[in-house]
């Protein structure tokens, strides 16, 4: 299986329940290892296992909210802090310019249901993504 068609199995795969805590949440409270780029109150940053660009890190908030579509008027501020967070990141590492996605649901291929923003570069990025 190539890399991209093997994401999607794991995105179709995966399951989304509400009120259960994902692999990040481990991440968060430091039970389970992540190679932590950044971190403050309310958001971390750590680089992704499998990465799809030579430079592929996540913005991930503390407090779980499971997909882009279950996020509440109250997470206004915090969606925008980690567009932020990815921005101070990227323009860092990136300075030639690099891309964030965030997949929803299913068909967006999500496979991790804890909101997540990729933030990937290191190579020119094509258009339209796949
Ligand atoms: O958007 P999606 O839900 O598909 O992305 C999940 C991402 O989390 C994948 O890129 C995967 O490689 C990454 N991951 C990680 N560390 C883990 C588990 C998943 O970086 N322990």
């Amino acid at each position: 299986l190539s890399k991209m068609s093997n994401e999607v199995e794991k995105a179709s795969k995966a399951k989304y329940e509400k009120n259960t805590e994902t692999i990040f949440d481990k991440i968060i409270a430091k039970k389970i290892p992540a190679d932590i780029i950044y971190e403050d109150e309310q958001c971390l940053a750590f680089n992704d296992v499998n990465p799809q660009a030579p430079v592929h890190f996540l913005v991930i908030p503390k407090h779980r909210i499971p997909m882009l579509d279950e996020a509440k008027d109250s997470d206004s501020e915090i969606l925008g802090h980690l567009m932020l967070v990815a921005s101070k990141l990227g323009k860092q590492k990136l300075p030639k310019g690099y891309r964030l996605v965030i997949n929803n649901g299913k068909d967006g291929c999500q496979s991790v249901y804890h909101l997540h923003l990729h933030v990937l570069g290191g190579r020119q990025m094509k258009w339209p993504p796949g």
